[in-house]
C-alpha cells in the first residue's frame, strides 16, 4: 500500500505546507500571525481564511490575493493549495511538531527584530532549525521602527524600500548588515531575498525586511515561501494517501469530553475509522466519532462552535473525538487501521515510537526524575536542566499533578519555559534563603582572632574587649573558646561593634570591640587568669557546623576560611 501511495504522488497534486513562527520573544511573532491571517480578501470574494485546530488554512486566493504586490510574482504559478500555519508560535510547539523523528514543519519563519538583532531565544530557534534540517525563512521585523519610516503595506516592500528618504535607506543597510555578521558569527549565510546572486547559492537562507504592525513585506515573505514551497521542495509537499498525522494537544472540552488535536500532514482521516495511538498506560485502539473543524469565522450566526466533516484530507489541523482519549499521549503519530490483522503491528509501532524517543535521550547514573505531558515539553525541559547543569537519571511522559500530589511536591506551571525558568529559579532561591536562615545558629564561621591587652574593658562574663582577627570571619553569636587551654569555652560572641557602630561581621585583618557573653551558668572566664592576649581564640566548630556551612553558606567562605577550617578541625579535633 505505501509502495501504491508513493507512486501515485504527483508534484501536480502537492498539500499544503505546515509552517512554525520562531523568534524570541516580543520580536512580533504573534503580531506576524495575526497579519497573516487578517485576510485582505473581501469578504465571500475568494473562500476566507479558516481557523483550524491549532492551526490555520490560509487558501490559495488569499496567498494569491496578498501576493498581487509582489514584483515578478505570477498567481497563476501558485501551485500550492495554501499554507497551513501552526497557530501557537515558539519553540515548544515546534518541537512538539515531529512525525518520525523530523520536525512536522516543512518551513519555519524566523522572526528577528531589527533594531535588537540576533537574541537569545533567536539563537536557540535557529539551533533546533538547523538540527532538525527545517528549511526557515528570516522576518526582519519592525521595519516600521526606522527613524521617519513610511509605511505602505499594499506595495512590494523592495520597491517601497527604495522609495524612502536617504537616511532610512542608511539605516536599513546598517542594521540588516549587522544582523548578516550576527549569522555569520553562528557560521551562516543570510542575504535579502531578491538578492537573486547570493539566493542562487543554497546556502544563502533568505531575509525579508517586515512590518508585521503595518503588513509591509507580508506579500514578499508569503510570496517567498510558496515559490520555495513549490519549486524546491515540492517533492516533500506531493500529497500521498499514506498517512501521516500527529497528536498535537489532547484537551478536555466540555461537551465533547477528551479530545485530541491531531495535525494530518498527508493521508486522509474518515469518520468510524479505527485509529491507534500511544498511551500513558501503553497503546490505545478506538474508533473515531467524530471529526471536527472550528467554524469559518464569518459564519458566526451556527451556534455550535465546531463543524463535523466525515472525511478530512491533508495537511490540516483537526480534532478527533473518540472514547479513551484521556490517556492519550501528546507529540506521537496517530495511525489508522486499514485490516483488522494490523492492530497488534501498530499497537507495536507505538510502543516501538515511545520508547526511541525516550531511549534516545542520553541520561546519567545518578539525577532528578523528568516527567512532561508531552515529548516536546519533554525535551524542552531537559534542555534547561542541561543549562543548569542538573542531571537527569530517568525521563516519562505523562501526567505529572497526580504523582506530585500523592509526593507533596510542588509543581511549576508556565506556558513559556522561560518562564518556568525564571519561577523555578526564584523558588530555588527563596528555598535557599530559608533554608540558611533555619540554619543560620549552626553555621559557625571558622574565625582566629587575639585580644588587644590594652582594649580590655570588661575581663569577666561579659567580657568587652577591642579584637583583632587574624584569620577567617568572626559572626554574631559565635560561640568563642581558647584551644591551647584544652579547650576553654569563653562565651558566644553578643555584639561587635566597629568605630563605635555595631555590626554582625568582622573579616580577617578587622580591628573591632567584642562582646562575649557565658549564659551556660559555669564559672565565668577571666581574662589575665584562664587566657591573656598570648592566647589564640577560636571559634567553636563542631561536625555540624561544618556541615551546615558546607550545605548552605559555602559561598561565603573564602579558600583561605575553608583552610582555616581545616586546621580548627585538627586544633579543635574534630572527625
Ligand atoms: P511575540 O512575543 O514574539 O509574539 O511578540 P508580539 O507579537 O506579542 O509583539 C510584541 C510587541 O511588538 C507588541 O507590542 C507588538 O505590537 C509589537 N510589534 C510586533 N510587530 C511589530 C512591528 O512590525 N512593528 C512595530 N513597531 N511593533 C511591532
Amino acid at each position: 500500500r505505501r509502495e501504491k501511495a508513493i507512486a501515485e504522488k504527483s508534484v501536480d497534486n502537492l498539500r499544503a505546507p505546515i509552517i512554525c513562527v520562531l523568534g524570541h520573544v516580543d520580536t512580533g511573532k504573534t503580531k506576524m500571525l495575526d497579519t497573516i491571517r487578517r485576510t485582505n480578501v473581501q469578504d465571500g470574494e475568494a473562500g476566507g481564511i479558516t481557523q483550524q485546530i491549532g492551526a490555520t488554512q490560509v487558501p490559495r486566493d488569499a496567498i494569491v490575493e496578498r501576493c498581487k504586490q509582489v514584483r515578478e510574482f505570477r498567481a497563476a504559478d501558485v501551485k500550492v493549495p495554501g499554507f497551513l500555519i501552526i497557530d501557537t508560535p515558539g519553540h515548544e510547539s515546534f518541537a512538539n511538531l515531529r512525525s518520525r523523528g523530523s520536525s512536522l514543519c516543512d518551513f519555519a519563519i524566523l522572526v528577528v527584530d531589527l533594531m535588537h538583532g540576533l537574541e537569545q531565544q533567536t539563537l536557540e530557534s535557529i539551533k533546533l532549525l538547523v538540527k532538525r534540517h527545517t528549511p526557515f525563512v528570516v522576518a526582519l521585523n519592525k521595519i516600521d521602527r526606522l527613524h521617519m519610516y513610511e509605511s505602505s503595506p499594499r506595495k512590494d516592500v523592495y520597491v517601497h524600500l527604495g522609495t524612502q528618504a536617504n537616511n532610512v535607506k542608511l539605516e536599513f543597510k546598517k542594521r540588516y548588515e549587522e544582523v548578516v555578521v550576527q549569522f555569520a558569527e553562528q557560521g551562516l549565510n543570510v542575504c535579502l531575498s531578491n538578492d537573486k546572486k547570493k539566493m542562487a547559492d543554497p546556502d544563502y537562507i533568505p531575509m525579508v525586511p517586515t512590518s508585521a504592525y503595518c503588513g509591509d513585506g507580508i506579500g514578499n515573505l508569503m510570496a517567498f515561501i510558496a515559490e520555495m514551497a513549490q519549486s524546491k521542495y515540492s517533492d516533500r509537499l506531493a500529497f500521498i494517501e499514506e498517512l501521516d498525522a500527529t497528536v498535537m494537544e489532547v484537551k478536555a472540552i466540555p461537551g465533547l469530553g477528551t479530545t485530541i488535536d491531531v495535525i494530518l500532514v498527508n493521508g486522509r482521516l474518515k469518520n468510524n475509522d479505527i485509529i491507534v495511538l500511544s498511551g500513558i498506560d501503553g497503546p490505545i485502539v478506538s474508533q473515531i466519532r467524530d471529526l471536527k473543524m472550528p467554524e469559518p469565522l464569518r459564519e458566526l450566526r451556527v451556534k455550535s462552535e465546531y463543524r463535523s466533516f466525515k472525511e478530512i484530507q491533508g495537511a490540516q489541523g483537526v480534532k478527533v473525538l473518540a472514547k479513551g482519549m484521556e490517556k492519550a499521549l501528546a507529540g506521537l503519530p496517530l495511525y489508522v487501521v486499514n485490516q483488522a490483522d494490523e492492530i497488534d503491528l501498530l499497537q507495536a509501532e507505538c510502543e516501538a515510537a515511545l520508547s526511541k524517543a525516550l531511549t534516545s535521550i542520553k541520561k546519567k547514573p545518578e539525577g532528578v526524575y523528568v516527567q512532561a505531558s508531552t515529548l516536546g515539553s519533554l525535551e524542552a525541559l531537559l534542555e534547561f536542566l542541561k543549562t543548569q547543569k542538573i542531571p537527569y537519571a530517568n525521563v516519562n511522559i505523562g501526567p505529572a499533578q497526580l504523582a506530585a500530589d500523592r509526593e507533596g511536591v510542588r509543581i511549576f506551571q508556565a506556558d513559556i519555559i522561560y518562564h518556568l525558568e525564571d519561577d523555578f529559579l526564584k523558588y530555588r532561591e527563596e528555598l535557599r534563603q530559608k533554608y540558611r536562615r533555619e540554619h543560620e545558629h549552626l553555621a559557625v564561621f571558622p574565625c582566629k582572632l587575639r585580644v588587644l591587652p590594652q582594649h580590655v574593658f570588661n575581663a569577666r562574663n561579659p567580657i568587652v574587649c577591642g579584637v583583632s582577627i587574624e584569620a577567617g570571619q568572626l559572626k554574631k553569636g559565635a560561640p568563642i573558646c581558647v584551644p591551647s587551654k584544652e579547650s576553654i569555652f569563653l562565651g558566644n560572641v553578643a555584639s561587635i561593634e566597629r568605630n563605635h557602630e555595631e555590626v554582625g561581621l568582622a573579616k580577617a585583618g578587622e580591628e573591632v570591640c567584642i562582646k562575649i557573653e557565658n549564659t551556660t551558668g559555669e564559672a565565668p572566664k577571666l581574662y589575665g587568669r584562664h587566657f591573656t592576649h598570648e592566647d589564640f581564640l577560636v571559634t567553636r566548630l563542631t561536625r555540624e557546623s561544618i556541615d551546615a556551612c558546607k550545605a548552605y553558606f559555602r559561598d561565603d567562605l573564602s579558600k583561605a576560611d575553608w583552610q582555616l577550617v581545616i586546621e580548627l578541625k585538627k586544633t579543635l579535633d574534630i572527625l
